[in-house]
């Protein structure tokens, strides 16, 4: 399931299940089924959100992207390892 923690938009599969309308969801503002949500599991990404952030979608992570709040392994830009980067760290969920 997809669901963005900071401006509450999510995909099919967050109401999969649920008794819900598919006329009640082309009309709830916050059903966004076409962003890509990014994701904290368990597994390393190459990118770091902020603290107890777990999914995101493409919208919030552009922004906090551009507010310096997300740090990404790669720059954007030049495709280097960012200097900032650290494995050991970053690139894991990390609670509040
Ligand atoms: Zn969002």
């Amino acid at each position: 399931m997809s669901f963005c923690e900071k401006c509450y938009c999510y995909d099919d599969s967050y109401v999969e299940g649920e008794d819900i309308t598919d006329d009640q969801l082309e009309n709830d503002p916050k059903y966004e089924p076409h962003r890509y949500y990014y994701w904290h599991g368990d597994i390393q990404e190459d990118y770091q959100m902020p603290k107890g952030y777990e999914c995101l979608c493409e919208s919030c992570f552009g922004d906090l992207l551009g507010e310096g709040k997300i740090i990404e392994k790669y720059e954007w830009k030049t495709n280097k390892l960012n200097p900032k980067w650290n494995d050991d760290t970053m690139g894991w969920f990390v609670p509040i």
